[in-house]
């Protein structure tokens, strides 16, 4: 009898007995209805993190550790064009084919997250996610973030149009400003006093102009080729004649240059940036102090070093700086020429070439301001 039941064992059709035979088959009753119990209570919790996962805005696709699918959300299968029913069991970057997805799977550092953009449609990018779980197990968060880039290019193209228009007319004005400061002669002082302000006004404009349009050409990263080949040494050796001149603050200048590395990137970014720090360091360093240039080799990256002996910053500056228009002292910025984007041109310029700004500072003893580029970046 027992052995009749055990070929089709349901709560429904235990047989009775008596004697041990009632204790067995009570036993088994037992089990069976515990077991049910718990069937029950998992399919109810993998039905709600069902739910839960479907109700995400995001993408979800669970990974195994051959990178196959296990399982995907509906957003998931519309945005990556996974079939859920055919994909599963298939390895990911076989389905979404894309090469930055695989060298992302394959590196296996998940700190950061990727773009890619489909080959489907192309105004569409997607930010992609690994979070590593388990066994070698991982969640795969893919999140649509095609709108905001679409407004941060808008607003960067803005920028720039306004940048444009804005240079013609102020050219004009600073012409005639020019014609009128021939005309007056030294008698008329207050006039020339006057006119002298509204010169010095029109060259800040323009300054700021064209500052918002470099920042602008480095962010569109359009026009630029960063696989020039650079040799630093004469950049170097070029700038040194135009900070002679801007070292209108009797500053001893030091240069420590190695000859190597050399490195690839845009010519005309690495000498705005290298330039930029060196202005910065003479315009807010006291009078006679030292500026220390250094190039070359440390721990095998190539690092471009300007330290000075000047204000320093406080500790709670030290991030924003990088931020545009970000002052310590907004009047101390301008009376030295400052448009409050200098570092700001600095930090894009070394983030487009896959490098880094790291920035030391003590108050009254002075800064370093370092550009760290990559090893691959060596020629
Ligand atoms: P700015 O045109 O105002 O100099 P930057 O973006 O170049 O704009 O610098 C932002 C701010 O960082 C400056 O206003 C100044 O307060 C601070 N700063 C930059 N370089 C130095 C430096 N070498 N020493 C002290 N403070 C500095």
């Amino acid at each position: 009898m027992l052995a009749k039941w055990l070929d089709n064992p349901s709560l429904s059709n235990l047989p009775h007995g008596t004697g041990v035979w009632q204790y067995i088959f009570t036993k088994h009753y037992q089990i069976l209805k515990v077991n049910k119990k718990s069937k029950k209570g998992l399919i109810s919790a993998l039905d709600q993190f069902t739910k839960a996962a479907e109700a995400l805005m995001d993408g979800v696709v669970a990974l195994n550790e051959n990178n196959e699918i296990i399982w995907s959300n509906r957003k998931s299968q519309i945005m990556l064009n996974l079939n859920s029913r055919k994909d599963t069991g298939q390895p990911i970057n076989y389905i979404f084919r894309n090469t930055d997805l695989i060298k992302y799977l394959e590196q296996e550092n998940y700190e950061e997250s990727i773009k890619v953009s489909l080959d489907t449609q192309t105004d569409k990018v997607i930010e992609i996610k690994i979070i590593p779980f388990g066994e070698k197990q991982k969640v795969m968060i893919a999140k649509d973030i095609s709108q905001s880039i679409k407004i941060e290019s808008e607003r960067k193209e803005f920028i720039s149009n306004v940048s444009h228009e804005l240079k013609t007319p102020l050219t004009v004005i600073s012409g005639f400003i020019e014609t009128l400061e021939n005309m007056f002669t030294p008698k008329n002082t207050e006039h020339k006093n006057i006119l002298k302000t509204m010169s010095g006004q029109a060259n800040r404009m323009s300054k700021l102009i064209d500052d918002l349009l470099t920042l602008s050409n480095v962010e569109s990263s359009l026009f630029q080729n960063r696989s020039e080949k650079l040799i630093i040494n004469t950049i170097i050796t070029k700038l040194k004649k135009n900070i002679s001149i801007l070292n209108n603050k009797g500053h001893k200048i030091k240069y420590r240059i190695d000859v190597k590395p050399n490195i690839y990137g845009s010519k005309k970014e690495i000498e705005s940036a290298f330039l930029n720090l060196i202005t910065n360091a003479i315009r807010y360093t006291e009078r006679n102090g030292l500026i220390s240039i250094s190039w070359g080799l440390i721990n095998g990256l190539p690092i471009f070093e300007v330290k000075d002996t000047g204000s320093g910053i406080e500790q709670k500056h030290i991030n924003r700086i990088t931020e545009r228009f970000y002052r310590v002292d907004a009047d101390r910025s301008r009376s030295t020429g400052g448009t409050g984007l200098g570092l700001s041109i600095v930090k894009n310029i070394i983030n487009q070439h896959d490098g880094e700004l790291k920035i030391t500072s003590e108050v009254g003893e002075g800064s370093s301001f370092k550009l760290i580029f990559n090893k691959e970046s060596v020629i």
